[in-house]
């Protein structure tokens, strides 16, 4: 089965159950947003499927294989920090092209798949600048760049708009939804913020109390909320 599979995964801190057995299913081009309360597991979920965290329990299936038991760069996945973790001595360019010459990407095609990249997200003039020469909204591009061109099946993104001030929020909005007609891959987005999932996301996955509420459609949510806690998070009408 195509996509994102995840089978009973369960996480602890020191004792302390954060996601406990969850179960997902994701298609392969699907714009979801894991949307919750601080706290609530959605950052350690995304860190599992990008193997950056363990988890205690549970499989990891993308694209029908087990990615769970490979290291963060085999798991054909890219991910979008919140702070954008862009390395500061390095130029735009640079930056992009590092995880590609690990990968042993021939440079001619690393320059292919910056240029690309570039285009897309209209970066091309600060290729040679270093990320302390850039505004926020462009580093942010940038970090997206750097996912970009390493051709993931899935971009997971956290809370890619949190350090945006709000005019740079709403044109980063939109230009995330552009951004998804243009790669074949699917995308989960970490957020807190309602309105975003809504507006974004094909499928909304609430999570509460270690566990996912609902998974559903915006409008879905909305106006069938599974429980109580779901309604009150996004504020259903009564
Ligand atoms: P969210 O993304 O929904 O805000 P997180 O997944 O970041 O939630 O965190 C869920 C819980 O796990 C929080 O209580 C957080 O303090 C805890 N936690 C997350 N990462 C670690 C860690 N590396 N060590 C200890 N506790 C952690």
């Amino acid at each position: 089965m195509p996509g994102l599979q995840l089978r009973g995964v369960s996480k602890a801190f020191k004792g302390t159950a954060v996601l406990d057995a969850v179960d997902l299913d994701v298609g392969s081009r699907e714009f979801i947003a894991f949307l919750g309360p601080s706290g609530s597991g959605k950052t350690t979920l995304l860190r599992i499927i990008a193997g950056l965290e363990t988890a205690d329990s549970g499989e990891v299936v993308l694209d029908d294989r087990r990615i769970d038991v490979l290291g963060p760069g085999e798991r054909d996945v890219a991910m979008v920090f919140q702070s954008y973790a862009l390395y500061p001595h390095m130029s735009v360019r640079e930056n992009m092209a590092f995880g590609l010459r690990n990968a042993k990407v021939a440079p001619n095609e690393i320059e292919r798949l910056i240029a690309d990249a570039a285009r897309v997200l209209e970066i091309e003039p600060l290729l040679e600048r270093k990320p302390a020469q850039l505004s926020g909204g462009q580093r942010q591009r940038v970090a997206i760049g750097r996912a970009i061109v390493k051709k993931p099946r899935l971009f997971l993104l956290d809370e890619p708009l949190s350090n945006l001030d709000a005019a740079l929020r709403l044109r980063t909005r939109v230009e995330l939804a552009q951004l998804r007609q243009r790669v074949e891959a699917g995308v989960i987005m970490v957020t807190h913020d309602q309105a975003e999932a809504m507006t974004l996301a094909d499928r909304i996955v609430v999570f509460h109390d270690r566990q996912i509420q609902q998974v559903a459609a915006p409008m879905e949510i909305y106006l069938r909320p599974a429980n109580k806690f779901v309604a009150q998070f996004v504020g259903s009408p009564a």
